[in-house]
């Protein structure tokens, strides 16, 4: 049994509108921490996870590489490229929506592993764009937030239904 709680937290609900908290150093419990959000997110059949979207409002993030799963801390995007693209995006805590979200094609990370060490990584493509996300809901950003006023008014049934 975990001590994490393994729930996903939904739309509405106001740990995911708020900045999480920065990891402060020593990072105790953060490896039991992202070995259970590896576990939660595969069970969601998810591609990444913040930990605000289990209640843990604290800058702890999961990101589905092609080979593995990888967790981070405390990550931040120090630069990222002017070309962009909008696909269609989904949310674990979002279910059963959709929204196009125009994000840049690369990013570069600037971000901590479970052991404390300060790693810059860089990544592109669909990896990019899975950073891009997670990095916004540590910020306390929804995909709803890229919505546009006519789709945002499209979609309030739908997200009304959501809202925890
Ligand atoms: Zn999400």
């Amino acid at each position: 049994m975990s001590k994490f709680p393994s729930r996903i937290v939904r739309y509405g609900s106001p740990v995911l509108k708020k900045k999480a908290a920065e990891v402060q150093k020593p990072f105790a419990d953060i490896r039991k921490l992202i070995a259970h959000m590896k576990r939660v997110m595969v069970e969601s059949h998810g591609v990444g996870l913040a930990a605000p979207q289990i209640g843990i409002p604290s800058q702890v993030i999961i990101v589905q590489s092609p080979k593995k799963i990888l967790g981070f801390v405390n990550p931040k995007i120090v630069r990222k490229s002017i070309e962009k693209s909008a696909e269609e995006e989904g949310c674990l805590s979002i279910p059963g929506i959709f929204i196009p979200v125009k994000r840049s094609l690369a990013v570069e990370i600037e971000c901590e592993t479970s052991r404390g060490e300060r790693v810059q990584i860089k990544a592109k493509g669909l990896v990019a764009r899975i950073f891009q996300h997670e990095i916004d809901h540590i910020n306390g950003i929804l995909i709803t937030d890229h919505l546009g006023l006519r789709n945002r008014w499209k979609l309030r049934k739908a997200l009304k239904q959501i809202r925890q």
